[in-house]
């Protein structure tokens, strides 16, 4: 199978092949066509299967046949544990985006909050963040998650373990009812089973 086979963008398929990717992993194989479809999933999978590009990808694909946000809006949102995955999933949707008309930004606590506040201001198609610094943006008015189309909790397992639930609980109060969800966790401990009880409907099971 190539990527093209999965019906990916023109401009992705360019940027997919500026990263010298040849053909897609089992788990973009599999999770690529199911969020391309609009489901929810629930997928387990290492670091290093190429997991971010299984979420970004036809997220990006999706975002690039939407209207774009509105100010301080926000249309994809991807929650991580730490401030290094955010960086890192972030490098990959610029990479991944380079050929779309698409804004994207990376927000994490422990850095000024005024660059963050200007990159949101005009509104994000994705934005990817760590719970506590999106709560705080949120709450002093600068972040309007009320139009988020697609919520993608990375690492699941590790946000949990770091005890952000209650951080999620919060930010999962702002966000419209419908939308879709996508649920990343390398683990499934009964804890996960509960959040994927309470996020997903009908999903996906992907497993690498
Ligand atoms: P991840 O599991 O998302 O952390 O990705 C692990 C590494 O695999 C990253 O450096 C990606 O750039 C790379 N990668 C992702 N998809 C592919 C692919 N289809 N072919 C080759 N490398 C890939």
């Amino acid at each position: 199978m190539s990527f093209s086979d999965l019906g990916l963008l023109p401009e992705l398929l360019r940027a997919i092949a500026t990263q010298g990717y040849t053909q897609p992993t089992p788990i973009q194989q599999k999770a690529i066509p199911l969020v391309l479809a609009g489901r929810d999933l629930l997928a387990s999978a290492q670091t290093g299967t190429g997991k971010t590009a299984s979420f970004t990808l036809p997220v990006l694909h999706r975002l690039a046949g939407q209207k774009r946000p509105g100010k301080r809006q926000v249309s994809a949102l991807v929650l991580t544990p730490t401030r290094e995955l955010a960086a890192q999933v972030g490098d990959n949707i610029a990479a991944y985006a380079q050929f779309l008309p698409l804004r994207s930004h990376v927000i994490f606590g422990g850095v000024g909050q005024q660059p963050q506040i200007d990159a949101i201001k005009p509104g994000l198609d994705i934005l990817v963040a760590t719970p506590g610094r999106l709560l705080d943006l949120q709450q002093q008015g600068h972040l309007d998650l009320s139009r988020v189309e697609t919520l993608v909790l990375d690492e699941a397992d590790r946000m949990l373990d770091m005890g952000f639930i209650h951080d999620i609980k919060r930010v999962l109060k702002l966000l419209p009812a419908k939308r879709q969800n996508l649920l990343f966790s390398a683990t499934f401990s009964d804890d996960i089973q509960v959040l994927a009880k309470q996020l997903l409907d009908d999903p996906a099971m992907v497993e690498v």
